[in-house]
This record gives C-alpha cells, sequence and structure tokens, in this order.
C-alpha cells in the first residue's frame, strides 16, 4: 500500500464490491478492492446459488465469486488484503487507516457488507456449506422433504421458517427464551402453521456429525431443567441476527438504530463522495443480485463525482 492517491477505493470484494469494481474498472479508473476479514463476502460461504439469472443451471458461490474478480481484474481494478481500522472522512481525499498504513482515496465504496452472526461453537463452524446455513434462500432447497431446525426468536428466524416449509417436511423453531422478538404478526404465522414446531428455552450445545461431513442432528439443552438431549435434524439454519460491518465508520456516516448505514438515492451517505452499497446498507432484500445492483450503482456514482470534480 503506497500513499498515491486512488480514484476509487473499494471496502469488501462481496458480491457488491466486486460489481463496482467491474463498472469502475471499465471506465478507467483503476478501482482498489480491499478484501477484508471475509473475502468474497457471503457467497464464498454458500454452495449453489441457483437465483442469480445468467446461470440456468446454478453455480457455485464461490466461482460466481472468483469470476466477478477476474472480470473486474481483466479491466484494471487491483486487490490487496487489509483490514480498515479507521477512516478520515473530513480530509480530502480521504484519509482511510489500516493500522500502520494508510491510503488516500478520492472517492469510496463502502461495500463491506453484513456477517451473519453464528452460535460459535466449532461443530457449527466446521459443518457450514455441509447443512449448516444462515441463508434459508439459498440452501433450503436441498433440504425437500427433511426435519430441519432455525435457530432464532425474531422476524428472521420466523421468516426463514416459513419459508423453509416450502421444501422441509418439519421446522422446528429453536429459541433460547420464552418470549419472542419477532412482531406478533410473524410470530402468529409461524404458530399457525402445521409444519412448525416450536422448542424454547433450548439452546444448541453441539452439531453432529463433523466426521460424516454433515448435519444428522443436534445436541440440545433444556435451560431451564438443565436436561440434554439428542434432537434427529438434516439441517441447521441459524435465524439469529446479521451484522452490518460498518463499525470503522465511527458515527461519521448516517446509521440506523442496528449499525446499517443509512443511504438516499439508493447509495448516497451524506458525506460526498463517499457511496454505500449492498448488505451493509440493505437490511431488507440482502441478495447477492439486488448487492449487485446498488454495486453498479454506487460505482456510477463515483464516477460521475469525480467528473464533476474534473478528474
Ligand atoms: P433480532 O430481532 O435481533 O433477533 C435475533 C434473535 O436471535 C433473538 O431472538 C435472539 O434471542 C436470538 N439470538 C441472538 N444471538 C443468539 C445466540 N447466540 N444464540 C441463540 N439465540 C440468539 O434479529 P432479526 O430477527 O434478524 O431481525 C433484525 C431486524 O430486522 C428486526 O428489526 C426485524 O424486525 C427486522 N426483520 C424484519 C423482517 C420482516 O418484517 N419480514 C424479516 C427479518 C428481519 P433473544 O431474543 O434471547 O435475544
Amino acid at each position: 500500500m503506497n500513499n498515491s492517491v486512488r480514484n476509487v477505493v473499494i471496502l469488501g470484494s462481496g458480491c457488491s464490491g466486486l460489481t463496482a469494481a467491474i463498472y469502475a474498472a471499465r471506465a478507467n479508473l483503476k478501482p482498489l478492492v480491499i478484501e477484508g476479514h471475509e473475502p468474497g463476502g457471503q457467497l464464498s460461504i454458500t454452495t449453489l446459488v441457483e437465483n442469480f439469472p445468467g446461470f440456468p443451471d446454478g453455480i457455485q458461490g464461490p466461482e460466481l465469486i472468483e469470476n466477478m474478480k477476474k472480470q473486474a481484474a481483466r479491466f484494471g481494478a487491483e486487490y490487496q488484503m487489509a483490514h480498515l481500522v479507521n477512516a478520515d472522512f473530513t480530509k480530502r481525499p480521504f484519509v482511510l487507516n489500516f493500522g500502520d498504513k494508510q491510503l488516500l482515496a478520492r472517492t469510496l465504496i463502502v461495500a463491506s457488507g453484513a456477517s451473519a452472526r453464528w452460535l460459535g461453537i466449532p461443530s457449527e463452524q466446521a459443518l457450514i456449506g455441509h447443512g449448516v446455513s444462515s441463508c434459508a434462500t439459498c440452501d433450503g432447497f436441498f433440504f425437500s422433504g427433511k426435519d430441519i431446525v432455525v435457530i432464532g426468536g425474531g422476524d428472521s428466524a420466523m421468516e426463514e421458517a416459513l419459508f423453509l416449509t416450502r421444501f422441509a417436511n418439519k421446522v422446528t423453531i429453536i429459541h433460547r427464551r420464552e418470549s419472542f422478538r419477532a412482531s406478533k404478526i410473524m410470530l402468529e404465522r409461524a404458530r399457525q402453521h402445521p409444519k412448525i414446531e416450536f422448542l424454547t428455552n433450548t439452546v444448541v450445545v453441539d452439531v453432529h456429525d463433523v466426521k460424516k461431513k454433515e448435519v444428522t442432528g443436534l445436541r440440545l439443552r433444556n435451560l431451564k431443567s438443565g436436561a440434554e438431549w439428542d434432537f434427529p435434524s438434516s439441517a441447521m439454519f441459524l435465524g439469529i441476527g446479521h451484522e452490518p460491518n460498518a463499525k470503522w465508520a465511527n458515527g461519521q456516516l448516517e446509521t440506523d438504530p442496528d449499525g446499517y448505514l443509512l443511504t438516499r438515492n439508493y447509495v448516497f451517505t451524506k458525506v460526498p463522495g463517499v457511496f454505500a452499497s449492498g448488505d451493509v446498507q440493505d437490511r431488507r432484500y440482502r441478495q447477492a443480485i439486488s448487492a449487485a445492483g446498488t454495486g453498479c450503482m454506487a460505482a456510477m456514482e463515483a464516477e460521475k463525482f469525480l467528473e464533476e470534480e474534473g478528474r
């Protein structure tokens, strides 16, 4: 990393950041893509993607990301692994701090995404993509006719469970408390559904079977009685929320109460020259194609901004 001023820095190498990179690179802006802790973003931990237009037989998430990366590189996009610690938007060009290194940017596209929350137990982590998933839309289809579980007690868990009833034989919602954060209407919909059952005051202590590389069941614990038992299941879907990756902005960009960046006209933040795209500013759709769409918009706006500045 050197101190020359970059026209466009793109924070994040998921679907949104890479789409922004393709557009900015084709505009001859030589964008620099910063790949953080989760290079490739959420698609890189998905298996088959069947809802991205243009792939009638589907495409593996990591392959889709690799293709996008190559496509942007072909037009001059560059990549660096780094972790943004903080940024100073009061200065022009903007100063981006990566620990002991700095970068200067005339425009910044924030496409740092949102990370699914996980339980954090080792067997869960080992089985991601093998029956453990945080995306019902992506992976639900693979569990047709199976008994599966959804973890969580908020709207995401209810939504995932309701969606998964299209495929699964039975969906059990496992929640650590008696009362739910989910809105009444969503909770009621789930409660009324003949394929959905609930287990409350219950947590997952282990996921079987790491050796077989597939989910065969869960070890559960009732938090009131302390009792533990094995619960057969073919999949575990996490619906315990997402964390937008925008803490580094440290109040310089507007966020909603949960930390998602607020944008106007799709991709404009309150700082001229700083644009945001993808899941870091989208808590509603959270799809690869919608993230790609706003990535495209952000790059086009960055180009326009530079042009208006006479660059
Ligand atoms: P949320 O409301 O924060 O709910 C997260 C749920 O996961 C909570 O029930 C929480 O349990 C549980 N949880 C968190 N960490 C856990 C852990 N380590 N182990 C076990 N359980 C854990 O998140 P969300 O459901 O993603 O919703 C976020 C926001 O998006 C909400 O405002 C929601 O209304 C909105 N949303 C709306 C819709 C819709 O309207 N269609 C759909 C999805 C999301 P506790 O309750 O015990 O903390």
